[in-house]
């Protein structure tokens, strides 16, 4: 199997995850979505709130490292195998205008359409609508992953209550059009940021597409092209100069004058020459492996000092995910104070009222209660025992009261701290501690 097949397979296995992902729920929660309209994360079957979102950096810190470490060992392996831009382009280049529709050899991407045949125009027009179609498609999924689809495929019934909706879903396929169908390899060329930040990941051990130098023969001399015919070698060079690597790159290279910003790592450079030398009895000139390996002829490990260090990164990254998630709590408690400071009853002893919204996000119905810890000024006047579904979320009122006359200041009131501890009454070790304030009013208005 050549590297373009093993590449299709790729593709065809990633663009049929990405599809289902979001259709797929562990105990009514997805494997990926952030949604904005419920204010969730759900990850791998957990659900974490927005203000629980606290394995997010470490999340975001394993996505980066990660995307370095890749680059460091594999090169742009990302951009040849599972970025969304080379699958696209492959869909619309090489599956609907070369092998559908017949405008163009897939092995030879460089010659241009002609488009003074009507018959041409005729398909080419055939291919962008086929494009739009799909560009839909695409941005609908991408929206699934902030929009599950249990409501994405209610909203949309309803345009006008989800504009927003709308209009996301339409300017990303507007985007995809473009870029797919105008742009095309530019945008690997000239606006992604990474093929911008990878030549400084490199070293000689990074794998990558390389001509072998050694065999073929130095095509580039400083840069400069010096040999156009097979005629001009002076010894056993194999490069055979036909050209069939540079006539099959989808950005427009030719990877005999080295590593290029444009090289999105395909390899049909590879198998075009694999076909030409299999013919010589040879092994293609163009590889994928490091500098050491092919050109130095010097052998180099996966366990470089460099790579343990981005291992050793990454695990970190997840056992610190893994510790922060595991503290998640089962239920979340916000308090909030009323807009009356205090009151002061009748005998003079002072309250004060709190908002308190409680919010289940266990999977088990909780019955919560109330009670104050490490203070002995003050108790609970009102506090109604919250039976709490899983994912409810309640509203209450809390009351807390001193026990007895306190003379603090005679010239302001006193903010005193409390704190509040919320508890499952049928498992207490399942609670919340919360930290709050008891304003208490200064002396003279006690009187
Ligand atoms: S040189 Fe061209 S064909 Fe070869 S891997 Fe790079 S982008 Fe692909
Ligand atoms: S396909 Fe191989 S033999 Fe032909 S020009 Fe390219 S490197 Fe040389």
């Amino acid at each position: 199997m050549n590297y373009s097949e093993k590449r299709y397979i790729s593709y065809g296995v990633i663009t049929i995850f990405t599809l289902l992902l979001p259709f797929i729920t562990i105990n009514g929660n997805h494997i990926l979505l952030l949604s904005f309209d419920k204010l969730q994360f759900h990850f791998i079957g957990f659900v974490f709130n927005m203000n629980e979102l606290y394995i997010m950096p470490f999340l975001l810190m394993f996505l980066f490292i990660g995307i370095f470490a890749l680059t460091a060992m594999f090169g742009r392996v990302w951009c040849g195998w599972a970025c969304p831009q080379t699958i696209f382009r492959v869909i619309y280049r090489d599956l609907i205008e070369s092998w559908l529709l017949g405008l163009r050899r897939i092995k030879n991407k460089q010659k241009d359409i002609d488009y003074s045949k009507n018959n041409n125009k005729i398909k080419k027009y055939i291919g962008v609508f086929l494009w739009i179609i799909l560009s839909f498609v695409a941005a609908s999924n991408f929206m699934l992953y902030f929009v599950p689809p249990e409501d994405f495929f209610i909203y949309i019934q309803n345009p006008s209550e989800h504009l927003i909706l709308f209009m996301f879903v339409i300017s990303i396929a507007l985007f995809l059009i473009f870029d797919i169908i105008f742009m095309k390899e530019d945008f690997c060329t000239f606006a992604c940021p990474y093929s911008r930040i990878q030549s400084v990941l490199y070293d000689d051990d990074t794998k990558q597409v390389l001509y072998n130098t050694n065999r073929g023969g130095n095509i580039y001399n400083n840069g400069q092209k010096s040999i156009f015919d097979v005629k001009q070698w002076n010894s056993n060079e194999e490069c055979t100069t036909c050209e069939a690597c540079v006539k099959i790159c989808p950005t427009h290279i030719d990877i005999r004058k080295g590593l290029q910003v444009e090289c999105i790592n395909c390899l049909e450079c590879s198998d075009a020459c694999s076909k030409v030398m299999a013919k010589l009895g040879k092994a293609s000139l163009i590889e994928w492996g490091s500098t050491n390996a092919v050109i130095k002829k010097r052998i180099n490990t996966i366990f470089s000092k460099r790579n343990i260090a981005y291992l050793a990164s990454l695990v970190f990254c997840i056992v610190l995910a893994g510790y922060f998630a595991s503290g998640k709590e089962e239920f979340l408690v916000n308090i909030n104070k009323t807009t009356k400071l205090y009151n002061i009853e009748d005998n003079g002893l002072v309250s004060n009222n709190y908002l308190i919204t409680l919010h289940n996000t266990s999977r088990k119905t909780l019955n919560l209660g109330v009670e104050l810890i490490d203070n002995d000024k003050y108790e609970v006047k009102r506090f109604r025992e919250v039976n709490l579904n899983p994912k409810q979320r309640v509203k209450t009122v809390l009351i807390i009261k001193v026990k007895e006359k306190l003379l603090l200041s005679n010239k302001k009131d006193t903010p005193l701290k409390t704190k509040i501890k919320f508890y499952d009454k049928n498992n207490p070790k399942i609670n919340v501690i919360k930290e709050s304030s008891f304003i208490y009013p200064r002396n003279d208005l006690l009187k």
